[in-house]
């Protein structure tokens, strides 16, 4: 897509609290970081690669704790270093909660133009079990101030697949969702993470672990209904109003293509090889401060990795990998590159694969991660 140009991934690792199945990397009660990270992000964007960059990604965390006067100087400080494409596509993440609609006007006067909500659910039930500190009417207040802020694109986060969950019950979850209209939405089925509260209440027998069937007919029941109100089901979790309302950040993802990372805990893909930053945002601020590198974990991408790596993130695609892109990049085919593992997961239904594009079947949906191991 968006050939010699980079996405540019900003992570902000502070949340007003922890929600009980939350494993990224997050920090509560560090608020009073915000404004030496702020710095330290401005540091390292001077010490990155310069590359045209045609998205900017605002990820946590709660990105929406930024003060707005953090929040500009960081873009400052994107601009002063990136050429940034004039269409840039700029998205905070926000909880419902933490915005309002001064503060949305501020970011969109900023060059803020994509608005990610983590809204998960309807039911104060499921927001409370899942930690969430907000309620339903704060998402509804968050959505009618985004779009009063003149935020055109507004993504609405949706959990299912819940401990005791009904199908009902998901059902409510995305009818008020789609009441609220949005440009897109992001439906992810629970995955219960090592440590965290929500695993262990699972794992001592307070509560059903989640049922993969109850989960798999949700997402059917979703993208049924999803294609109903005519949106448009373009990757395995992720639907848009419209073309215009891909998230062409996550795009440059499913491509494999280049991404820079920065802030703690953030990775990058770029130059044959990928690295992940220190995670802690007090370590990460230490080492800017003291004009150290804050890459961990580098790993140089072997070709074949790639190729494996490639199609891995790009049947995810519900438009799937096609074999003319692949070569161009490769100057291989899918089939030389790949035909045994092709043959295989055609044989078991699947994958389709009709010599021009491999895309999965609606069983490879359910069932993507099955597929995606054979090529990694
Ligand atoms: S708001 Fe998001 S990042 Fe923060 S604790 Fe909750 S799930 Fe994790």
């Amino acid at each position: 897509m968006e050939t010699g140009s980079v996405a540019l991934y900003i992570h902000i690792p502070f949340c007003r609290s922890r929600c009980t199945y939350c494993a990224f990397n997050t920090y509560a009660g560090r608020e009073a970081l915000i404004p030496a990270y702020g710095e330290a992000l401005c540091t390292e964007i001077r010490a990155a690669p310069s590359a045209p960059a045609h998205t900017v990604y605002f990820g946590g965390g709660t990105p929406s704790m930024l003060p707005p006067d953090t929040l500009a100087r960081i873009l400052r400080c994107l601009r002063e270093h990136f050429p940034l494409s004039p269409d840039v596509e700029v998205t905070l993440e926000a909880n419902p909660g933490t915005v309002d609609p001064a503060y949305l006007r501020a970011a969109r006067g900023l060059g803020v133009n994509r608005l990610s909500l983590g809204v998960q659910s309807v039911h104060p039930d499921e927001l409370r079990l899942l930690g969430r500190r907000h309620t339903w009417e704060d998402a509804v207040g968050a959505v009618r101030a985004a779009r009063a802020a003149g935020l055109e694109n507004v993504n609405l986060d949706l959990i299912y697949g819940l401990p005791g969950q009904a199908l009902s019950d998901w059902q409510e979850t995305l009818e008020a969702a789609l009441s609220l209209a949005p440009d897109h939405l992001s439906l992810y089925a629970l995955t219960l993470e090592e440590g965290t509260p929500l695993q262990e209440r699972v794992a001592r027998g307070e509560l059903p672990p989640p049922d993969d069937d109850a989960a798999a007919e949700m997402y059917e029941w979703a993208e049924a209904r999803l294609a109903q109100a005519g949106y448009l089901h373009y990757e395995l979790s992720n639907w848009a109003r419209s073309e215009r309302h891909l998230c062409r950040h996550n795009l440059t993802y499913w491509y494999n293509e280049l991404y820079l990372g920065l802030g703690a805990g953030a990775s990058s893909w770029w130059g044959g090889r990928r690295w992940t930053n220190a995670r802690h945002p007090e370590e990460y601020i230490r080492r800017l401060a003291a004009g150290r590198s804050v890459a961990e974990e580098v790993e140089e991408i072997p070709l074949r990795l790639e190729m494996g790596e490639t199609m891995m993130m790009g049947l995810r695609l519900v438009e799937g990998v096609s074999d003319a892109r692949f070569r161009a990049r490769f100057g291989v085919g899918l089939a030389e590159a790949f035909g045994a593992e092709l043959a295989r997961l055609v044989g078991q239904g699947l994958l389709e694969w009709d010599g021009r594009t491999a895309r999965l079947t609606p069983r490879g949906r359910l069932l993507g991660n099955w597929v995606f191991r054979e090529f990694v």
